[in-house]
């Protein structure tokens, strides 16, 4: 389409992908020394039983503080899976969640919760995924039950026999295996099935749609009901996510799902601020004209 504007948006157009060709290489190389430099963290967000409104899990959200700023997953996770850099981000992940986890579920008495940590399909590759996630678990003291993983409908689309086998022995070892984003994704419903899988989170965009009960569209009730009833037909839990307002959480409940997450019951918070001695302040970056 930039033929159609002339000669001066190609050159437009080869500048912009030239930046983010470089951008890429500069995030891939400064991610493989973020491990060492310590400039990942954890953020969690606290997942809702409607019931009891008692938090079932934390899902750990990562960040990476880097040049000054805290970038969200989306700009860095996506660069981080098209190497095997992820794998090591990853495993990073698991395990600072499970040390977190540990530490709560001593100091909150009687604390039973769980953490839920995000995966990237590359992740379901990995032949030594399960020994990571015992070995894991092991070290931190804590039962299987401890543990949901959360893999979106695209981690399963290639079809692969290995994530199957990975996910039935995560599975057999008592780990809640979560499909995330539901919904929006281009996997067969026929997956549900495939897979073992425990829990299904309704994606954000579903709840959004919900808006308030008059002005809502009845449609994107439909949906939701839908999916909470499909999933509870198959013996799956559900788990609203996005629950922005106290009418969208009214609404989820009726309609039956037992599990809800938002901004309605909290941002997701870091829980220690590590990060603070080696990420320099806004002003000194000016300072440097950076
Ligand atoms: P996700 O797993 O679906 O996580 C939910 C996202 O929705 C989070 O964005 C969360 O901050 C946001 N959120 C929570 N409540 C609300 C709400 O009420 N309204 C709205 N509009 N948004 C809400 P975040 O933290 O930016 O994470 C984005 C995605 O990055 C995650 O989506 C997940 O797919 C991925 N991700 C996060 N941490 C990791 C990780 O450690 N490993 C991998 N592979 N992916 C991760
Ligand atoms: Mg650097
Ligand atoms: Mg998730
Ligand atoms: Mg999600």
């Amino acid at each position: 389409h930039a033929k159609s504007r002339g000669t001066g948006s190609y050159a437009f157009f080869d500048d912009q992908l030239r930046a983010s060709a470089v951008e890429q290489l500069k995030v891939t190389t400064d991610l493989t020394e973020s491990l060492d430099d310590h400039e990942f963290e954890l953020y969690y967000q606290s997942i809702i039983d409607v019931a009891t409104g008692e938090t079932a899990a934390f899902e750990a959200l990562i960040r990476w503080h880097h040049d000054g700023i805290v970038h969200p997953p989306e700009y860095f996770i996506p660069i981080a899976e098209s190497s095997d850099i992820i794998i090591d981000i990853g495993r990073w992940a698991l395990g600072r969640a499970c040390e977190q986890l540990a530490q709560w579920r001593n100091a909150i008495d009687g604390g039973n919760q769980a953490v839920s940590v995000n995966l990237s399909a590359r992740q379901l590759r990995d032949v030594d995924f399960v020994s990571t996630v015992t070995d894991t678990l092991a070290a931190y003291g804590l039962p299987a039950s401890a543990l949901w993983l959360e893999l979106t409908e695209t981690a399963l689309i290639d079809d692969d026999d290995i994530a199957l086998t990975i996910l039935e022995q995560l599975s057999s070892l008592g780990v809640t295996i979560c499909i995330d984003d539901f919904g929006i994704g281009y996997s067969a419903l026929g997956n549900l099935n495939k897979y073992p899988i425990d829990v299904v989170k309704i994606d954000k965009s579903f709840i959004a749609a919900l808006g308030t009960q008059d002005e809502g569209d009845p449609k994107h009730h439909v949906l939701v009901t839908s999916i909470e009833a499909m999933s509870t037909a198959l013996g799956l839990i559900t788990v609203a996510e996005g629950v922005e307002s106290a009418d969208q959480l009214e609404q989820v409940k009726a309609i039956g799902c037992q599990f809800a997450q938002g901004w309605l019951f909290g941002m997701p918070l870091p829980m220690m601020q590590p990060w603070t001695d080696h990420v320099r302040p806004a002003s000194q970056l000016r300072a440097q004209g950076q």
